[in-house]
């Protein structure tokens, strides 16, 4: 059901104008919009207004095979980007081509066995579908809270042992622990780096998200944000903690339709 973005940008020699780094699940995907209104609203704007000469980039928690099974089932255009599995993985547009360099990044320090061996000791983790285990992700389900004794315990562990390894813990459920170079901020930072270095850093970055994972992406320098109308408590909260808020838009509407709105609040749809 996917359909065609604007995956030949992301080879182009220019500056994109607008970057929109977005959230999946409950972000740009409302589960509970069976016509998917919503979305089909940010894709209009985006292909009337920003496809030529902007970037679009999906960053998620889904592993390739679950972010594969959602393209079936909702109509998402086809990213120039696509981060998977919680900033671990980066792969380009239609070809599904991987970032070698990203991957040596999170190589260094990283010893999955050890930390797959660590987290046998708590018998609350509850391991995550075969799918959603990858080469510097391990995932597994746990409630909340239990993760606020396991998380500390855990953090503790790796700090011990030296592991670079760092936990992530979203949607009051998932515990992803990833490489410590990983996740979905330090990616798009690796991301607009290269950019710069070759020319074409983008002139505007929007972030979108829901939810504890994307926390990071806000944290990115130089980026406007945008929490989408549904966000999680945890996002909430984080938000109310930041002293400069100024960058980051609360949006009344739901997943896309958020997005949508803080294109319109910074104004990013009048800057061509
Ligand atoms: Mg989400």
């Amino acid at each position: 059901m996917a359909t065609e973005g604007n995956a030949a940008n992301v080879t182009g020699k220019v500056s994109p104008r607008l970057m929109v780094v977005s959230d999946l699940d409950n972000t740009m995907v409302d589960h509970h919009d069976p016509p998917n209104e919503r979305l089909q609203s940010f894709n209009k704007l985006w292909e009337s207004e920003f496809s030529h000469d902007s970037l679009l980039v999906f960053s998620t928690g889904r592993s390739p095979v679950l972010y594969e099974q959602l393209r079936k089932e909702k109509p998402l255009l086809t990213p120039g980007i696509a981060i998977t599995s919680v900033g671990t993985e980066i792969v380009y547009g239609d070809t599904l081509q991987a970032d070698k360099g990203w991957e040596e990044i999170l190589d260094q320090g990283w010893d999955r066995n050890k930390v797959v061996e660590l987290t046998k000791k708590y018998p609350t983790l509850k391991l995550q579908a075969d799918t959603e285990q990858r080469p510097h992700k391990i995932s597994f389900h746990i409630e909340k809270s239990e993760a606020q004794k396991v998380v500390p315990d855990l953090t503790a562990a790796f700090e011990r042992e030296k592991l670079a390894a760092k936990i992530i813990y979203s949607g009051g459920y998932d515990l992803d622990i990833l490489s410590q170079a990983a996740g979905k901020g330090r990616a798009l930072a690796y991301l607009l780096k290269k950019f710069k270095s070759e020319g074409r850093a983008p002139k505007n970055v929007l972030v979108c998200g829901d939810s504890g994972n994307d926390i990071e992406l806000y944290e990115v320098e130089g980026v406007n944000g945008v929490i989408v109308g549904n966000a999680m408590e945890e996002l909430v909260s984080w938000y109310d903690s930041q002293a400069d808020k100024g960058h980051v838009f609360r949006a009344t509407q739901r997943c896309a339709a958020g997005i949508v709105e803080a294109i319109k609040h910074f104004k990013f749809d009048s800057s061509s």
